[in-house]
Parts: C-alpha cells; sequence; structure tokens
C-alpha cells in the first residue's frame, strides 16, 4: 500500500492493527487487531469502507463473541 498523509496534519499514515470500540445500533462491541491507517503525528485513524463494513458485520455477530469485558460507567459533574 502506498503511503499517504494525514488531512489533518500532513503526517505520515501507517498501517497497525488497533482495538476499536465499535458502537452498532446502540450497543459498544470491543472489537481487537482491526486494520487501521494511523497518523503518526496526531493519531487519526483512517478506516478502510470494507473494515467499517466488516465491524458492523462483526457487531451483529456479538453474541459469538469469545470474550466479555465490563466497563465503568461515570458521569462528569458540573
Ligand atoms: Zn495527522
Amino acid at each position: 500500500m502506498k503511503a499517504f498523509e494525514c488531512e489533518y496534519c500532513s503526517g505520515e499514515i501507517r498501517q497497525k492493527k488497533v482495538t476499536v470500540d465499535h458502537w452498532y445500533e446502540g450497543k459498544l462491541v470491543i472489537i481487537k487487531d482491526v486494520p487501521v491507517g494511523v497518523c503518526q503525528e496526531c493519531g487519526q485513524r483512517y478506516y478502510a469502507a470494507a473494515t467499517l463494513d466488516r465491524l458492523d458485520i462483526m457487531a451483529q455477530n456479538s453474541d459469538a463473541a469469545p470474550e466479555r469485558m465490563s466497563a465503568p460507567v461515570m458521569v462528569m459533574g458540573p
């Protein structure tokens, strides 16, 4: 894949595998090892359209997830 530049800061984009917290129809699904382009300067992530489609499909099948985690939920007060 040809290197390309971040549209915000012109930093270098590198392909990485990251953990994505993906919301789908009001449900949160954590998906590991997602290939995305990450800007080395500002951290902006760039997803391929096919990758986003796969995240949605995986979220629809989240009952089959091998692992579950719980997370604390907090509210930022005044
Ligand atoms: Zn950037």
